[in-house]
């Protein structure tokens, strides 16, 4: 027991049991004329009580990653790979036992609270009826737990509250109403899809405060999904940089983004002033992002990388070590070929 804690103590991170492992996970959507390979062999692990961002532009596959692990994707997407969370095996289970799991094991918010609130349905009554689908608690208690709840995520007159329709609420209000919804099944892993993206900016830093706080003091692991240097700098333990559907940098926060070693990585800390200031929109590197009408057989950011010669374009890079906490996939890390300066 004290030998094990020792351990934990000496390499806190190495010695936990991931939560939530994404291994290989590759999904592409058929399309009519093309399809769209929008993620293409991404591998990540969550620790509990850990904060992941992972950082990209739009079109990166952020968000079609992010609904792998909740497996709420079109019936026209292709899925390969494994998501095991809290020790189940996302893509291969039914979906009765997965309906079992979506609320006390994971849950998600969104850009957009439209996509969890129903309009008309009062929001007390989404947050108790998700309380009792999985748990035995009486009416009163459950609506006793979403006042609660309202009062945790700071909506003011939380019983007034909890008897409005979402679109009663202001911007602010509905993202704090869906928070708090997927919290209500007490969830080990909180997926965030750009949950700040929309609102105005003292609004999102308020809001960005109020889940930080939250994942401490309940301890849950979180999935932060954001194209926003700063916000991925004030929220993240660890760091994931995807482009065009792969991760082409993963580690510690501090790694990531003070001592990005893939080109993209540090064409996004360049284009953000000062490497890292909220709200700020990344528009980074010359060129556009690829289309992704075929699975990745070289670099993908090659076409735009300053720094590209002929074994970039020699099958995808693998994962190197830039670091004792960080890799990524440039052929040029670890090869001893001169270093990119760092913004
Ligand atoms: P991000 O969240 O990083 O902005 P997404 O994960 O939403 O990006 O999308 C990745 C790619 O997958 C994009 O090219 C997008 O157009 C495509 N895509 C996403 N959802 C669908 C869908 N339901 N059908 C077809 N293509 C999709
Ligand atoms: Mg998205």
């Amino acid at each position: 027991m004290t030998a094990a804690l020792d351990a934990a103590a000496a390499d806190p991170v190495a010695e936990v049991e991931p939560l939530l492992t994404i291994e290989d996970l590759s999904v592409r959507f058929r399309g009519v004329d093309a399809d769209v390979h929008a993620v293409n062999g991404v591998s990540l692990e969550l620790r509990p009580g850990e904060v992941l961002a992972i950082l990209g532009e739009s079109g990166s596959g952020k968000s079609v990653t992010l609904r792998s692990v909740m497996r709420l994707l079109p019936r026209h997407a292709v899925v390969s790979g494994r998501v095991v969370l809290d020790g189940h095996d996302i893509l291969s289970m039914s979906e009765r036992r997965l309906t079992d799991l979506r609320g006390p094991v994971v849950s998600m918010i969104f850009q957009e609270p439209g996509l969890a609130l129903d309009p008309i349905v009062r929001i007390g009554r989404q947050i108790t009826e998700m309380i009792r689908r999985h748990e035995r608690v009486s009416a009163a208690e459950a609506r006793e737990r979403a006042r609660a709840l309202f009062e945790r995520v700071r909506i003011p007159l939380p019983e007034r509250r909890l008897d409005a329709f979402p679109n009663e609420l202001s911007g602010g209000m509905r993202q704090r109403a869906m928070t708090a919804l997927a919290l209500s099944a007490r969830p080990k892993v909180l997926l965030a899809d750009e949950p700040t993206t929309a609102l105005d900016a003292t609004v999102q830093i308020q809001i960005l405060l109020l889940l930080r706080e939250l994942q401490e003091t309940l301890g849950m692991a979180v999935i932060f999904v954001t194209h926003d240097v700063g916000v991925a700098a004030e929220i993240a333990d660890r760091v994931a940089v995807m482009y065009a559907g792969t991760v082409v940098e993963h580690g510690t926060a501090a790694d990531v983004l003070k001592r990005g070693a893939h080109p993209y990585t540090v064409g996004l800390m360049r284009s953000t002033v000062h490497g890292a200031v909220r709200g700020e929109r990344l528009d980074p590197i010359p060129g556009a992002p690829p289309a992704l009408t075929s699975a990745p057989d070289r670099c993908m950011f090659a076409p735009r990388c300053a720094h590209a010669h002929a074994p970039c374009l020699d099958g995808v890079p693998a994962e190197r070590d830039a670091s004792a906490s960080h890799r990524a996939r440039c052929v040029l890390v670890g090869s001893g070929a001169p270093a990119i300066a760092p913004a």
